[in-house]
């Protein structure tokens, strides 16, 4: 008997389950509403905190399954009620990675809670990196952190757009250049808590999809930081500056080894929107009748729906292929996170396409969920690293070579 197992735990199973209720019964019938309204859906991110959803615990847990599957069932699950929601729900995530992976263990227990808050009161997070003149070009980042040592001091000046919940968190992470000369090397990640002077909300932005989550600039006008904000510490972000300027390898840059690690995690959330589409348009196909029969009774919408299935599936293990790769630290040789992602979010935007074209005019208008699908599926294309930048991890970790 092989050791090797695809089938899920009965704590996964059990967990999966749990959520897709939620998902179903309320997520799932708020999403039309919180795209229409293009705003924050404080009601259901209530909802979700006090059904231990969203909170401190229920996240720790996940990240506890050995196998790394358990957040990607969760968010595949979410993601299929409603992207727009579940990202206004898990968007707080990203930040909670970001101090995982930057912070030290006390930074960790001390400000992983606070970006979910409490049951009666809970409060989001967010990760800010990308700027106007810095999307996928990390390494260029132009707001800068100076330190004073002799007030133990950080100051933060820049502008940072797109920033999934910013200006509305109660914590953003904020990745600042403190020596520009590095590149992407000379990055550090800070924690700035609400109510910090200086930190404001810019632009928010009326987006295509994902309408529910709130997405904005951040403005930082000279915030000022404790040296304690520094995740990671000032000792460890010498020692990795005085490495980089000896043009030694470092093992860890910033806002590298937050995506890094949250790839799959977005990936499994294009599964769920693919899946949604999926389902639903297989159910459509079966119920519409034209010229006597019901659809799917013409190979050309039954291939269709075979091969949306063929590709959620090879996504799926895709995604949790890279999510074990990453519990289980077995390092990306191939760019395996990457290929998650893209592979899932380039899936997605087709599968709900194909998905409009099943339900015909149908699935153009509002009053179905399919057009709303194919709206929030293309930023799966976009954030997180676009998928030209996915390829080129992968590109560039199959061959070696240095592909532009
Ligand atoms: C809704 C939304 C939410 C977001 N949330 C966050 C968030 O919470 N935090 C955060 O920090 N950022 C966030 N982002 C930013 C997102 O990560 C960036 O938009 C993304 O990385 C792309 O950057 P850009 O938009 O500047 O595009 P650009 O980098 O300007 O890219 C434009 C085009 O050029 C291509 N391109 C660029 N360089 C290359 C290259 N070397 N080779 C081939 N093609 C290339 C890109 O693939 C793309 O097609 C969010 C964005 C959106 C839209």
């Amino acid at each position: 008997m092989s050791d090797f197992s695809m089938a899920l735990n009965e704590d996964q199973l059990s967990i999966q389950k749990w959520v897709h209720d939620f998902a179903e019964n309320v997520i799932r019938p708020a999403a039309h509403e919180w795209d229409e309204r293009e705003e924050t859906p404080w009601p259901i991110i209530q909802e979700a905190a006090k059904n231990g959803l969203y909170s401190f615990d229920f996240i720790a847990n996940c990240y506890a399954d050995k196998t790394g599957l358990m957040l990607a069932l969760v968010n595949e699950e979410m993601s299929w009620g409603d992207a727009g929601i579940a990202l206004a729900i898990f968007g707080s995530t990203l930040a909670v990675a970001g101090i995982f992976a930057n912070g030290t263990p006390e930074q960790i227990g001390e400000w992983v809670p606070r970006c979910f808050g409490t049951v009666e009161d809970p409060k989001l997070a967010a990760f800010a990196v990308t700027e106007p003149d810095a999307g996928s070009d990390v390494s260029s980042l132009r707001t800068h952190a100076s330190y004073d040592e002799a007030s133990d001091t950080w100051t933060l000046d820049g502008t940072k757009t797109w920033i999934t919940n910013g200006g509305i968190a109660d914590i953003h992470v904020v990745v600042a250049t403190v020596d520009p000369a590095l590149g992407s090397r000379g990055q550090a990640s800070f924690v700035i808590p609400g109510g910090t002077p200086g930190l404001s909300m810019g632009q928010k932005f009326k987006k295509m999809g994902i309408r529910a989550s709130h997405t904005a600039e951040v403005i930082l006008q000279d915030v000022k930081v404790p040296g304690q904000m520094l995740l990671g510490g000032k000792d460890r972000l010498d020692e990795r500056l005085a490495r980089a300027r000896e043009g030694k390898r470092s093992s860890s840059q910033a806002a590298m080894a937050t995506f890094e690690a949250s790839r799959p995690m977005v990936g499994a959330q294009a599964v769920g929107i693919a899946r949604a589409a999926y389902e639903y348009s297989l159910q459509y196909a079966k119920e519409r009748k034209q010229f006597g029969k019901p659809i799917v009774e013409n190979q050309a919408i039954a291939f269709k729906l075979a091969d949306m299935a063929m590709r959620i599936e090879a996504s799926r293990l895709l995604v949790w292929r890279a999510a074990w790769m990453a519990a289980n630290r077995v390092p990306f040789v191939m760019g395996e996170g990457s290929m998650s992602k893209a592979y899932a979010g380039e899936t997605a935007v087709w599968v709900t396409e194909q998905a409009i074209q099943i339900l015909g005019g149908y699935g153009y208008v509002r009053e179905y969920p399919v057009e709303r699908w194919h709206r929030d599926s293309k930023i799966y294309t976009i954030f997180e690293g676009t998928s030209e930048i996915q390829r080129l991890i992968v590109a560039r970790a199959i061959s070696g070579a240095h592909i532009r």
